[in-house]
């Protein structure tokens, strides 16, 4: 546990890189000319990689296989071939969990552990509402940075996942919610029956900060979005960021999803203290990324989030001054009730003023969801966004204590 780190003043740990590429690399999450270059080194003719490179990029992406015998449309010889060298292997799901409410979490073990150490591990979770499914998906092994209220800030153990593990994640949840086209889902799955897609939006809101694993990240949702492939458009990918500010342009430019920003404080004193990085970017620099963020308007806003912890930043003057500071930006507020952990030094707000301090933001023109507890029975760290005036029911609000309390 780390209270020493979070009391040494340290914004960054370094990464202890430990991944050890398997002796079979998998396709999954290669870009095209990778998949190209992986077909030139089973011998297939420069003339022929495209079209061989988009026929394997359709059964993956598009028909689910998880092994070359499956690509019926593919010489037998290549296949072979393909199988002394390659796999499809996605990473492997150790545990998985399913909530009463539908949402599922799964724990994935990926390789590059040596023995003795401990495995390398990280959480993808599912959570299903009626109109749309998110899938959050985690981009590091722990987290470089040191965020004084996040559990995963004081894991020390901490690797970049590959792109192919990042793209893995959505294919296991595609593997797991049997959503290919020859697949079934499971008994009392919680799917949509009207032939629309499982998995609609993707929240890179799981463990590890994605602006500091950037190339991996990009590849990996540039397959995502990918049209003749899994296509999850750029618009419903939402990254989430602590404030790595010269790689919030490059997500722009090069990725062109949506933006979420872990404000969390409306100056820089309590920022530096909740997210250290801030010593680095401070809010003036933060805020000028956000505001060149491309393509920015008012049916395109960015997410801001600030969790909410009692007595630290749940005032209504910090409500004031948070939107003071967003002036100008097309910004909604995502207001998420802390989440405790053992150990942790904070309180959640109590919701009399989370709902106060939400009324404030609403009545200033923000929408500000409350970003309400999914899969509490089955722990699952992500939350997701609700719908901006809607009232918490009773249960939601019982939930929302429970989850304060019981956590
Ligand atoms: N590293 C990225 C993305 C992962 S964290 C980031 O920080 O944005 C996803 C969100 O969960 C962030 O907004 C983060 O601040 C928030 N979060 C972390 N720990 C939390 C906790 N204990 N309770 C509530 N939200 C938390
Ligand atoms: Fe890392 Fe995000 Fe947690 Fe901060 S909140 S420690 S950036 S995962």
């Amino acid at each position: 546990m780390s209270s020493g780190l979070q009391t040494s003043g340290l914004v960054e740990k370094t990464p202890l890189e430990r991944y050890v590429a398997p002796a079979m690399p998998s396709l999954v999450g290669l870009a095209r000319p990778a998949l190209a270059d992986a077909l030139a080194e089973v011998g297939v003719p420069a003339a022929q990689r495209r079209m061989r490179a988009q026929q394997i990029w359709n059964w993956l992406y598009v028909r689910g296989a998880t092994g070359f015998d499956q690509m019926t449309s593919v010489s037998k010889e290549l296949r072979a071939a393909l199988t002394e060298k390659f796999t499809l292997a996605r990473p492997e799901v150790v545990a998985e969990q399913v909530s009463v409410d539908g949402t599922r979490k799964w724990l994935l073990r990926l390789p590059g552990e040596t023995p003795g150490e401990r495995p390398h591990e990280v959480e993808c979770v599912y959570i299903p509402e009626t109109t749309r499914a998110t899938l959050c998906v985690s981009s590091q092994v722990g987290c470089t940075l040191t965020c004084s209220f996040c559990h995963t800030g004081t894991q020390r153990l901490v690797r970049n996942l590959t792109a192919g593990e990042i793209v893995g994640q959505v294919m296991v949840a595609r593997d797991r919610l049997g959503d290919w086209p020859e697949a079934k889902p499971p008994e009392g799955a919680i799917v949509p029956t009207d032939g629309g897609r499982f998995v609609t939006n993707i929240v890179m809101m799981g463990m590890g900060e994605p602006l500091y694993n950037f190339e991996a990240v990009r590849d990996a949702l540039l397959v995502v979005a990918d049209n003749e492939g899994l296509g999850i458009s750029r618009r419903k990918i939402t990254l989430s960021t602590s404030g790595v500010v010269p790689n919030i342009a490059r997500a722009g430019a090069e990725i062109g999803c949506m933006l979420a920003v872990s404000l969390h404080a409306a100056n820089d004193a309590l920022r530096d203290e909740l997210v250290p990085l801030n010593r680095k970017y401070p809010i003036a620099a933060l805020l000028d990324a956000c505001r060149n963020y491309p393509g920015l308007t008012n049916a395109k806003r960015i997410t801001f989030e600030y969790v909410m912890l009692k007595g630290v930043n749940d005032s209504l003057g910090d409500a004031k001054a948070l939107v003071k500071l967003l002036k100008g930006i097309p910004a909604k507020i995502n207001l998420i009730p802390f989440n405790p952990w053992p150990g942790s030094r904070y309180e959640c707000a109590d919701w009399e003023q989370i709902e106060k301090f939400s009324e404030y933001i609403f009545n200033a023109g923000y929408s500000s969801p409350v970003r309400t507890p999914r899969g509490r029975d089955i722990l699952a760290a992500c939350g997701q966004l609700k719908s901006a005036t809607e009232k918490l029911s009773a249960r939601e609000r019982m939930a929302l204590r429970a989850m304060a309390m019981t956590d």
